[in-house]
């Protein structure tokens, strides 16, 4: 027992976080309209019951015209204000529209916008984002439930309240005569057996509501691989352009429609088997409303029949009792839909909850002028988190100031995951990192993170006017940005397009919006790098995008653009890297060498090796000659 209290209590601390939740996000008013309305609608009938039976015992009582001619206008004025309310409100709900969706997915993005890196990459953390998405779409669980539910609880409570505020004097009226099964079911009898028929009524519906609710849990998982296949077949698939060319040209069609059929038709059949379930336990839910019903009647009649109640009496108990059944049932069924969708909100809040670890220091970094930021890292190693490989094994390395360093290595042997240790986006496993001395932990996170300009290899920029996606921001200096674009080799274009810094990029939000080449749009990443003027500037292999000449562009441009600037550069063409002062060549996640590209040429080692398979594609000055393979 003093467990079930616990988990009741539980369970309602959850549900009220959950509102709490929802109003927090903007919510509230969407939550409030919905239940107002409906608790309105719940009380309404009960009103125009009431006066019903005050009509009718003045018609077979005293006559007074009028005295019935005030109730006449009390029933149809109060009717039409509660008509009314009701319908204001719920319009109000409406006119809201998918502003309640917007919020609701509102929560989710900030949460993820704001979250650690590292746990915005870990597929544990998107996994349970699927699901609290996943159980919100297919069946309106967590959050979202609270949500539906709002006007049927409203309406439980309101209804329930009200009918047993209308009910009392039938229980109440005594008999003042009758025999047989009247007598009986006029006793204390009758009122017993109406609220035997409630209690079951609730354990019966308690039991179904939590056979739904596993029906649906185990169901989940196969429904998030639906929800996955339905996404890929009927958005990703259809939507990718780029696939089209190969479907046409394999003439994969009829693979990509045998395959939608068949998961089609699993779905179908799970859904059939499913489908008969459900409609059991609904149907043993809804035989108890009208047992009751027939209880109340059976009990109003034979108070009728004793001379407990007057003829008004019979219409406004034999209504009210049949609603208070009705709203109470709808009450139970709501708690247990509550209860049951606790541990959705569980899933949720673990995920809303995720903690947020990189925040924790509060040392401001120093603001200085000469930018004499040293970086150190001292015996570093690193895992992903989930994996048990070390991506970086035991780095120990200088950046010093105003230097240029080039990062090389064949692919995955960890030059991104050391730019990702730097710009702590995830912490070390082993080791530290330090900046002029200090653990880097140690400092506040933003203002850490503003110390470093980066393009990285799969950079994005928003589809929003020029100006602000490279300033990252919607108010900008206009000529701070012209000139970081300058800078960064897309003067020229600036002047060719039709707004400048107005123009949009990609057609998203704009049809003339402009779609820029791999290179120009590596160009204005480097341009935004630009803008914000950090003293680290690190260029993740920007070449993908890039053909051989427009790349060696980008790194002799980058030099310059550095000006006194830390620089760190990734690359996998070593021509590109020359201009560097020191070379790191990175081979499985350990640093095997470093120096400048002169000391490491003469030396035998990796570099040697990689320098001299590249040479045959570059010529004397390091310009292409033909396409290298890379490494
Ligand atoms: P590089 O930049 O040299 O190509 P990376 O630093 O990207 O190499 O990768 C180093 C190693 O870490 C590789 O084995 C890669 O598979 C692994 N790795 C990279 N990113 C992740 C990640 N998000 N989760 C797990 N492993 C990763």
């Amino acid at each position: 027992m003093k467990k079930k209290w616990a988990e009741w209590k539980k369970g309602a601390a959850l549900t009220l976080r959950g509102y709490r939740t929802l109003w927090e996000a903007g919510m509230g008013r969407d939550v409030l309209l919905t239940g107002l309305s409906s608790a309105v609608a719940a009380v309404a009938p009960l009103v125009t019951l009431y006066f019903s039976g005050q009509i009718i015992n003045e018609l077979a009582g005293a006559r007074s015209p009028q005295r019935l001619l005030w109730l006449a206008a009390l029933t149809v004025g109060i009717g039409l204000a509660m008509h009314l309310a009701k319908n204001l409100l719920r319009r109000g709900a409406e006119a809201r529209g998918g502003l309640f969706y917007v919020h609701m997915y509102m929560l989710y993005s900030r949460k993820l916008l704001d979250m650690d890196y590292e746990d915005v990459e870990d597929a544990r953390v998107q996994a349970k984002l699927d699901k609290v998405k996943q159980l919100q779409n297919w069946n309106g669980q967590g959050l979202m439930r609270l949500y539906w539910v709002a006007g049927e609880l409203a309406e439980g409570i309101a209804g329930t309240i009200s009918s047993f505020a209308l009910t009392l004097g039938l229980f109440l009226a005594p008999a003042k005569g009758g025999s047989g099964l009247a007598a009986v079911l006029a006793s204390p009898w009758g009122t017993v057996l109406i609220l035997g028929l409630l209690a079951l009524s609730v354990a019966v519906t308690q039991r179904c509501a939590a056979r739904d609710s596993k029906l649906w849990i185990d169901g989940a998982d196969y429904m998030t691989l639906i929800n996955r296949l339905f996404v890929y077949f009927h958005f990703t698939l259809p939507d990718d352009h780029k696939q089209g060319k190969e479907i046409r040209l394999y003439r994969e069609a009829p693979l990509v429609k045998g395959a939608i059929d068949e998961y089609v038709q699993t779905w179908e059949a799970s859904m059939k088997q499913r489908a008969g379930k459900f409609a059991r336990l609904w149907g043993i839910r809804s035989v108890f409303p009208c047992l009751i019903s027939g209880a109340v009647y059976l009990v109003v009649a034979a108070k009728a029949w004793c001379g407990a109640i007057g003829l008004g009496g019979v219409v406004q108990y034999a209504g009210a009792v049949s609603l208070f059944a009705a709203s109470f049932q709808t009450l139970i069924d709501v708690i247990t839909r509550l209860v049951s969708n606790n541990q959705f909100l569980e899933i949720t809040f673990d995920f809303l909850d995720q903690e947020n670890k990189k925040y924790q220091g509060a040392l401001p970094t120093e603001k200085r002028l000469d930018n004499e930021y040293l970086i150190e890292f001292h015996d570093v190693s690193f895992r992903y988190p989930g994996s048990d490989t070390w991506a970086i094994r035991h780095l120990n390395l200088t950046l010093k100031i105003g230097e240029r360093l080039a990062v090389v290595g064949r692919n995955g042997s960890g030059k991104t995951t050391m730019i990702k240790l730097l710009c702590r986006l995830y912490d070390p496993t082993e080791g530290v990192i330090t900046l002029n001395g200090i653990d880097i932990k140690k400092y506040n996170y933003k203002e850490y993170l503003a110390l470093f300009s980066v393009v990285f290899q799969d950079f994005h920029l928003f589809s929003f006017p020029l100006g602000q996606a490279v300033a990252a921001s919607v108010k900008y200096d206009q000529a701070a940005v012209e000139k970081a674009l300058d800078q960064a080799g897309l003067g020229e274009r600036l002047k060719r397009m039709p707004q400048r810094l107005e123009t949009y990029l990609n057609k998203d939000f704009d049809e003339s919006g402009v779609e820029f080449s791999g290179g120009e749009a590596q160009k204005a990443a480097i341009a935004r790098a630009l803008y914000r003027d950090a003293p680290f500037l690190v260029l993740d292999e920007p070449t993908a995008a890039l053909d051989p000449l427009a790349e060696y562009e980008v790194y002799q441009n980058f030099g310059k653009v550095a000006g006194a600037k830390t620089a760190v550069c990734i690359s996998h063409r070593l021509s590109s890297c020359r201009f560097c002062d020191r070379i790191a060549v990175f081979e499985k996640g350990r640093l095997v060498q470093l120096g400048s590209h002169d000391s490491l040429v003469a030396e035998t080692g990796a570099y040697q090796r990689l320098w001299n398979a590249q040479a045959k594609y570059y010529d004397e000055e390091g310009i292409v000659l033909a396409e290298s393979p890379g490494m």
